[in-house]
């Protein structure tokens, strides 16, 4: 089963889901996250058998998609722009992402998204728009996880 209404900001780079709150608070744009340029991203919902990672979770309060680190043992920071906290998962479905180490990335998807360290979100590397993060620094690809990650548009 999947999910669409996944876009990517065009001021911030992340994923974010837009079909339910409006568009949740961006860290680069007063307005919330600006999916005006974006394609539509479905999804998947997690099965505990489904290929792909799994550990994704979706922020009511921001509206990004993020991994939850905590949840999945790590500890990490995982700071929400709407916040300065932690963000949430309050709430969320469970998502599987199609990743390079988990099943690999099916051909017909779209590569070029990464896993960002500080703000523990889906972030799109390859954009010509704007990449923002926690203290006004681009976001950074995990150290430890070289993870590629890709989506499928709809
Ligand atoms: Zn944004
Ligand atoms: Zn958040
Ligand atoms: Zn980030």
């Amino acid at each position: 089963m999947t999910q669409d209404q996944w876009r990517l900001c065009r001021a911030c780079a992340v994923l974010f889901y837009d079909g339910l709150h409006g568009t949740g608070v961006c860290v680069a744009s007063p307005s919330g996250h600006d999916g005006s340029a974006s394609a539509n991203y479905a999804l998947a919902h997690c099965d505990d058998d489904d290929i792909g990672e799994h550990g994704w979770r979706w922020c009511h309060v921001c509206q990004q998609l993020h991994f939850d680190s905590l949840r999945a043992g790590y500890g990490g920071a995982g700071w929400c722009p709407a916040t300065g906290g932690r963000h949430s998962s309050q709430g969320s479905r469970r998502y599987s992402l199609f990743c390079s180490s988990a099943g690999g990335l099916p051909p017909g998807t779209q590569v070029g998204w990464r896993w960002c360290e500080p703000c523990q979100s889906l972030w799109y590397a390859d954009t010509s728009g704007g990449n923002r993060c926690k203290n006004g620094l681009p976001h950074e690809a995990t150290r430890d996880y070289k993870n590629q990650y890709s989506l499928k548009q709809v």
